[in-house]
C-alpha cells in the first residue's frame, strides 16, 4: 500500500482549495443546530454546491485518495460536512449503488448527489438493536406492493427525510437471517408516521417511525426477497468503514485547536495534561493512517470496506469520547462559551459508542471475524 500523493492527486487537492476560498465565503450564515428543517435546507444547499462544482460524487469517488484528500481540505478549510444527508450519501446510496439495479442507481442516486432528496435509517426497533435480526417489522406481498405494518426506533433524521433504509420481515418461518428484505420507503406514504423523540441535549435529532399498512412498491425492495441481511452488511460496512471518515480531521483539527489553547491559559505547563493530548494526537494520527488502510482496501476489492470498518468505528468512538473529556479539562468553564453547537458535539459523542452498533458488537465482530475467536452465545 502506497500512502503517499502523486503529482495528479496534489493538482486536485490544488484546484479544490483553490474552489473552496472563493465559494465558502457566500455560504449562508449556519442554522440553529436545533433547526432541523432549517439544516436539511442548509446541508443540501452545500451538496448542490458541490454538485454543480463536479464534487457532488467524491464520496463514492473511484480513487479513494481524492475522497480523502476532499475530506482534508474541506475540514482545513471549515467547509460543511454532509449533515443531513449523512444517510443518503454515506451508506444508503453507495449501498444502492452496489447492490440496486441499473433502474434503482438510475432513480435514488441522482438526487442524493443533487442535494434534492435526504434520507434516513429504518433498521432499529424497540427490540430489536444489537441484535438487528430479530427484527419484527412485517412485509406482506399484496401484487406488486408489500404491505408494511411495524414499528422503527431511533431513526436519525426522519424528521426531514424523503426515503428510508427500511428492513423488514418478508418471511416470518425462515431462519431469523434469511427473511429479511431491504426496502427503499417513501417518507410521505400513506400509513407512515413520524413522532420525533427529544434528548436531554433538547434536540430531535431521531424519531420513532410508526408503519400502518405502508403500500411499498416491489421495485423499491434492493437486493432479492430475503436477501436482505446480506445487503444489510454491505449498508453496515459502508456505516462503520467510511461514514464516519470526515469527523477524524475534524478531531485533529480540535486537538490542535486545543494544544493552542493549553498553551494559552497556562494549561500546558502540567506534564500530565501534554501526555494526555500527546496519547489522542498519535491515536487519532493511528486512526487516519487505518482510514488510509481501510479505504484502500475497499478500493481493491470491488469498493465496499471490510471488517477493518469495526476496527476503526470501535476505537474512533472511544477516541473521540476522551478528546472532548479533554477538551473539557483543557478549557473548563470557557467551553461553556464555545456556543450550543460545541456542547451539542460534546453532549453527542457520548452516544458514538452506541449508534451504528455499539462497542461490545463491534468487540464481538473483531473476535470473531479478526481473531478467529469461537462465537459467543
Ligand atoms: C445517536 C444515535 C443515532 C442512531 N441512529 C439510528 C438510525 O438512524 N437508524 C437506526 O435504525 N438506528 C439508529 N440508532 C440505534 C442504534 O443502532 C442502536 O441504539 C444500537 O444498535 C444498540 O441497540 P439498542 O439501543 O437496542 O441496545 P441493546 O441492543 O438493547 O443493547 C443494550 C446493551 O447490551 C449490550 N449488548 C447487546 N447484545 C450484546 C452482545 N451480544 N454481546 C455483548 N453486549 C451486548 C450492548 O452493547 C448495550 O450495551 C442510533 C443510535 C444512536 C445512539
Amino acid at each position: 500500500m502506497d500512502l503517499s500523493y502523486t503529482g495528479e492527486e496534489e493538482e486536485f487537492r490544488a484546484r479544490l482549495r483553490e474552489w473552496l476560498a472563493a465559494e465558502l465565503p457566500g455560504l449562508p450564515p449556519r442554522p440553529d443546530p436545533l433547526d432541523w428543517p432549517g439544516r436539511r435546507a442548509y446541508d443540501c444547499g452545500w451538496q448542490r454546491r458541490l454538485h454543480d462544482a463536479g464534487y457532488g460524487h467524491v464520496h463514492w469517488d473511484a480513487s479513494p485518495t481524492r475522497r480523502l484528500i476532499f475530506l482534508e481540505e474541506t475540514e482545513r478549510a471549515g467547509a460543511p460536512y454532509v449533515g443531513a444527508n449523512f444517510v443518503g450519501l454515506l451508506h444508503a446510496g453507495p449501498t444502492i449503488a452496489a447492490e440496486g439495479t441499473e433502474e434503482q442507481r438510475a432513480r435514488w442516486l441522482g438526487p442524493v448527489l443533487r442535494g434534492d432528496e435526504v434520507w434516513c435509517q429504518g433498521f432499529s426497533e424497540p427490540d430489536a438493536g444489537s441484535d438487528l435480526a430479530g427484527l419484527r417489522t412485517r412485509a406482506v406481498r399484496d401484487g406488486d406492493a408489500y404491505v408494511v405494518t411495524g414499528q422503527k426506533i431511533w431513526t436519525s433524521h426522519a424528521e426531514v427525510a424523503d426515503w428510508c433504509e427500511l428492513l423488514v420481515r418478508t418471511d416470518p418461518e425462515a431462519p431469523r437471517h434469511r427473511g429479511i428484505s431491504w426496502l427503499a420507503l417513501p417518507m410521505d406514504a400513506p400509513g407512515v408516521t413520524v413522532r420525533p423523540l427529544r434528548t436531554l441535549a433538547g434536540s430531535a435529532e431521531f424519531a420513532e417511525l410508526f408503519l400502518d399498512e405502508v403500500r411499498v412498491p416491489v421495485g423499491n425492495r434492493v437486493g432479492e426477497e430475503n436477501d436482505g441481511w446480506r445487503v444489510t452488511m454491505v449498508t453496515l460496512s459502508f456505516e462503520r468503514g467510511t461514514a464516519f471518515v470526515g469527523e477524524v480531521v475534524a478531531c485533529r483539527r480540535l486537538l490542535g485547536e486545543l494544544a493552542r489553547a493549553a498553551r494559552e491559559n497556562g494549561r500546558w505547563d502540567d506534564p500530565a495534561l501534554r501526555r494526555r493530548l500527546g496519547g489522542l494526537a498519535a491515536g487519532f494520527q493511528a486512526l487516519w493512517r487505518l482510514i488510509q488502510r481501510n479505504v484502500s482496501e475497499a478500493q481493491a476489492t470491488g469498493g465496499v470496506p471490510g471488517v477493518g470498518g469495526s476496527v476503526f468505528k470501535l476505537h474512533y468512538s472511544h477516541a473521540r469520547q476522551e478528546l472532548y473529556d479533554a477538551a473539557a479539562e483543557v478549557l473548563g468553564p470557557d467551553a461553556l462559551d464555545l456556543g450550543r453547537e460545541w456542547n451539542l458535539d460534546r453532549l453527542s459523542s457520548l452516544s458514538y459508542t452506541i449508534a451504528a452498533g455499539t462497542s461490545q458488537i463491534q468487540r464481538n465482530i473483531v473476535a470473531e471475524r479478526i481473531l478467529g475467536l469461537p462465537k459467543g452465545r
